[in-house]
């Protein structure tokens, strides 16, 4: 049995939702499923087929609501009236041990908020969610997770024509910076209070301290997008679009579109070609997060001074500046907290943008600059005498060479998401080959592990893949 319940989300009204069934394929398959999540959801008692045929509306759970969620949201700093799951299905939720869980259909078909669209997802694009969510997870940042992706002979037209699947995936929420706004926009500030209720009532573990409610809810969204994007920035992550309608009032990194893993060190690397202006550029992650925040905020405005909301939206860059300092300190092997770190990293930094370091390598290897043997990255004159302000910076710290080594690497990964990777997996799925799908997971869910035998995925990229370019189509 599979312990899926009708969500909570079905019992607001029909302004939030549209509920409806959905349209598998005729011939579907399944090309993975998680092994690890289903593991973590107590579900493994479900053999994939059974969950296939759930997850393909063959076998019908009747009692089920399945909807899809209606919402608005800034694209690119503009504000789109009407958005909503165009091709999202939100089937139904659970309890896990970290509380509930969003049970997601994306690619099940048209909703009445398709507009243009076809209502599918393309086996490429599921397949680089799947990845993403799975690396990101295992870097410990948070994130909407996959539970399978299903295959079909059904081809959608994109750029070319393109395998339709259909991914299901698993989310604290699907409720969006964006869901806020649609109320908003639309002069419904009685909606927008209700859906706040609903937030509060639904996930006390993130709003259970709500003394003055609405301050409280809006202060834990900012929080916790802070911190969000503080670890997108230490681990190289580019989102590429970071329009209000993806992003999640629990600060999980979710609606993996044209996303990259910064290669070389370039804070003004755009990983999604369609992004012409770079709004949405690595660098300008930390400040696009706090607009959307304000963004929240204003729509929030009948629930929410504007005084207590600047107040609120004050602490955004110092929760962000903290969360990222620590995550760097631990990177450097740093426990201590030294007026003199700042400079240290951003030294590093520096070395990095000018000679065109690989961020994820450099960080790997600096192991090897505490232990004094030649770093492949670090060798240039500037870079050595980095390393011997990182050394002396070193004496301060009590932790025995052996345990920072450790620790070290417990944070710097070894893998990291190259576009080629996904590319190369995605290549061979598309041929019904699904090994190299299967390798790329086991690669990314062991990010900090040696594995001598994939150790052509720790190299930098190969140069056919300079050219790849990933943008919004989907
Ligand atoms: P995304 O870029 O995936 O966040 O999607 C932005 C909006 O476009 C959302 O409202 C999606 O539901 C909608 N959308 C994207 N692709 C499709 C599609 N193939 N069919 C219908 N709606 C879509
Ligand atoms: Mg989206």
């Amino acid at each position: 049995m599979f312990p899926l319940l009708p969500h909570a989300f079905a019992e607001l009204s029909e302004d939030f939702h549209t509920r409806q069934n959905w349209e598998g394929f005729d011939n579907p398959f399944v090309v993975t499923e998680n092994l690890d999540l289903k593991n973590e959801l107590g579900i493994n008692n479900l053999c994939d087929q059974q969950l296939l045929n759930i997850f393909n509306g063959t076998e019908k759970i009747e009692s089920l609501k399945p909807l899809s969620m209606v919402y608005s949201g800034h694209q690119f700093g503009q504000y789109v009236e009407q958005l909503g799951d165009g091709r999202g299905l939100l089937l139904g939720q659970m309890s896990s041990n970290s509380g509930l869980i969003d049970i997601h259909l994306k690619g099940a078909g048209k909703t009445p908020y398709s507009r243009f669209g076809d209502g599918r997802a393309v086996l490429r694009s599921v397949i680089r969610e799947y990845l993403c969510g799975e690396a990101m997870h295992a870097l410990s940042i948070p994130t909407s997770r996959a539970l399978m992706i299903i295959g079909s002979d059904e081809m959608v037209i994109r750029e070319k024509s393109e395998s339709a699947a259909i991914l299901a995936r698993t989310a604290k929420t699907h409720i969006r910076f964006g869901s806020f706004e649609y109320f908003h926009y639309n002069n419904q500030p009685e909606n927008v209070k209700a859906l706040a209720d609903f937030c509060i009532d639904q996930y006390p573990t993130y709003f259970s301290s709500a003394t003055a409610a609405y301050e409280d809810f809006f202060r834990v969204i900012v929080e916790r997008t802070a911190s969000m994007i503080a670890h997108w920035q230490a681990c190289g992550f580019n989102h590429g679009v970071m329009n209000t309608d993806n992003m999640s009032i629990l600060g999980e990194t979710f609606d993996y579109g044209p996303y990259g893993f910064m290669e070389d060190y370039l804070p003004s690397y755009v990983c999604n070609h369609s992004d012409h202006q770079g709004r949405y550029a690595f660098k300008n992650q930390p400040y696009i997060g706090l607009w959307n925040c304000s963004a929240l905020g204003h729509a929030l405005s009948s629930l929410i001074s504007e005084e207590a909301q600047g107040e609120i939206l004050q602490t955004y860059e110092e929760i962000f500046q903290n969360t990222l300092a620590q995550l760097f300190r631990k990177k450097l092997g740093l426990e201590k907290n030294q007026s003199e770190d700042a400079t240290l990293i951003q030294g590093l930094l520096d070395i990095m943008e000018s000679e065109k370091l690989d961020y994820t390598n450099t960080f790997r290897n600096l192991t090897q600059g505490l232990t004094n043997k030649t770093t492949p990255e670090l060798d240039s004159d500037i870079a050595k005498s980095w390393i011997i302000s990182f050394q002396e910076r070193h004496t301060k710290e009590v932790l025995s060479v052996d345990k920072k080594l450790i620790s070290m690497h417990q944070v710097n990964p070894k893998f990291i998401l190259r576009n080629y990777m996904a590319q190369e997996a995605i290549d061979a799925a598309e041929d019904s080959d699904f090994s190299k799908l299967e390798t790329l997971i086991v690669v990314l869910t062991n990010p900090f592990e040696e594995l001598e035998e994939h150790q052509k995925f720790a190299n930098k990229s190969p140069a056919w893949a300079k050219d790849l370019e990933i943008s919004c189509s989907s």
